[in-house]
């Protein structure tokens, strides 16, 4: 134990004053170490918090002689099986890293590599900017962004990388890259716009922002369906926006759960329209879904900063925080929704939270984002695979499992992989499409990084080059 401790003072020197070292059974080591997901968390006996670049090269450095794993942590809500493959790691925590800089031309941004989607937002929000971001306050801008990264302005600027202008990264061996489209690594460049967080430790990055005019306002409108309105919500969402043609302002999803306030017995659906620059929701939108009678609608108008709160997904939302439960999500994308497919689906949840009361606080859900910023950008010009995919739907596996059950894993991962299949098998795709974000980590790589056999081939070259040993192996590994 006193190795160990002197062990780390080595390092300590070599540390920023501001960074701190907490090891395990610390005051501050629990804390810093929450995840949204206890299922295959990984494990650390330390957590170094960085406070400038050099700290991640010297913690990196550090790992490599002791021949320690380690993971960046940024949000903390990476829930992949990969991420157990860290025993006994090296925390590398990044928070500090939430810098801000807006260029002078007032077209770009700089952000440090730890910063959450709130900050973020915020800062550019004052400055009447904004950028992609991911929709939960609680999440890391380059979490999300590593790996594609969807967004509520997805529909007029793309993807979350798509925004990307440049990054600092720091490599496997310790070394730092300044990386862009210009610069002498274009295939790393090209990587880390959607499996970035195989290729290193990105400290900053700048990316393009937007104006965001203050009478730019936002409306929603919920709407809480009983369980004999599946097919028609779903037909409706097919009919008013069929093949990804939504306008690309507006937003839709829905969430498949069980309420016993609304429905003792049966799960019951939440469905939300989000629209950009009209006050309220436009009503060739939103009367379809009053007219299909729920059981309560709520709608509002407001900022764009107020939209995390609407639909759940702000900093004090129960979805977004660290409660100690394990969650698994089985990511499956589809064109247009299957209403035979959207029932069975229903009722296959309906009797197994039924039968396993354990899992009775999971849940699906069914995300429209729009999709022409995304299908706007080349295919082949990141590694982001799926630009042509209209509807991300993700059944949500959520328990409790302290005692650390695998049987209860195990039926966690059945439950959800057959709710994922039930909708797979009607979709008519041959291929599995899955964000890698949202991966339980039991996908093929070919679902996570595309199907065309040059993508794996050439990420497989990239990992040759760039990571060799495979220290970036834990989430979502293309290998
Ligand atoms: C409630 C909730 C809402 C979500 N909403 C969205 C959404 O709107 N859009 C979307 O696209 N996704 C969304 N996601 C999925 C999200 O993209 C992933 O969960 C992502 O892993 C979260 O990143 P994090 O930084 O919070 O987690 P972390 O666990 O800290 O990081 C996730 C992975 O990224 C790596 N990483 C983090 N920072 C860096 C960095 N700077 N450089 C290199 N690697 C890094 C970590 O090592 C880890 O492997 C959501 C997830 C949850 C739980």
């Amino acid at each position: 134990m006193s190795a160990q401790i002197d062990a780390y003072a080595a390092l300590r020197v070599k540390l920023s004053p501001s960074a701190n070292i907490y090891v395990q059974n610390s005051k501050d080591f629990g804390t810093a170490t929450l995840r949204w997901s206890q299922y295959k968390s990984p494990d650390f006996t330390v957590v170094v918090e960085v406070a400038i670049e050099d700290d991640v090269v010297e913690a990196i450095k550090y790992a490599n002689a002791n021949q320690i794993p380690f993971l960046a942590y940024s949000g903390g809500h990476g829930a992949i099986a990969g991420l157990a493959s860290v025993q006994k790691g090296i925390q590398i925590s990044l928070a500090k890293l939430d810098s801000v800089e807006i260029s002078e031309t007032g077209t770009t941004a700089t952000f440090g590599g730890g910063i959450l989607s709130k900050k973020a937002i915020d800062t550019l929000w004052k400055a009447g900017k904004q950028t992609v971001t991911g929709c939960c306050e609680a999440t890391s801008l380059l979490g999300p962004g590593l790996g594609g990264g969807h967004g509520l302005l997805q529909g007029k600027y793309g993807l979350i990388s798509d925004q990307f202008v440049s990054a600092r990264i720091v490599l496997a061996d310790g070394t730092v890259k300044n990386v862009s489209s210009d610069s002498s690594d274009p295939d790393l460049w090209w990587a880390l716009q959607g499996a970035g967080h195989n290729f290193g430790i990105v400290t900053s990055v700048t990316m393009r922002i937007y104006d965001a005019p203050n009478e730019d306002f936002w409306s929603f409108e919920s709407y809480v369906y009983t369980q004999d309105k599946v097919e028609g919500l779903y037909e409706r969402i097919n009919a008013l926006w069929p093949d990804g043609s939504q306008p690309s302002g507006l937003i839709n999803f829905s969430v498949l759960m069980r309420n016993p306030a609304v429905d003792a017995e049966k799960p019951i659906l939440i469905f939300f329209i989000v629209q950009n620059g009209c006050q309220p929701a436009e009503s060739i939108y939103t009367q379809p879904f009053r007219d299909l009678g729920s059981v309560f609608t709520q709608s509002g108008s407001g900022a764009y900063t107020d939209i995390p709160g609407w639909i759940g997904l702000d900093e004090k939302s129960p979805s977004t925080m660290k409660l100690g439960l394990s969650v698994i999500r089985f990511p499956v994308n589809v064109q247009n929704y299957n209403l035979q497919a959207q029932r069975e689906v229903y009722e296959l949840f309906a009797k197994e939270t039924s039968k396993t009361p354990e899992f009775s606080n999971s849940y699906i859900m069914f995300e429209g984002y729009p999709v022409h910023g995304v299908k706007a950008v080349p295919s082949e010009s990141s590694a982001f695979p799926h630009r042509d995919d209209n509807i991300i739907i993700a059944p949500v596996v959520t328990y409790d499992n302290k005692a650390n059950d695998p049987e209860l894993d195990a039926k966690a991962n059945e439950f959800g992989e057959k709710l994922r299949q039930t909708i797979f098998a009607a979709s008519g795709q041959r291929e599995l499409h899955a964000y890698a974000n949202y991966a339980s980590g039991s996908e093929k790589r070919e679902s996570l990084y595309g199907f065309e056999p040059w993508r794996l081939q050439k990420l497989e070259a990239l990992k040759k080059k760039y990571d060799l040993e495979g220290k970036f192996n834990h989430y979502a590994s293309v290998l």
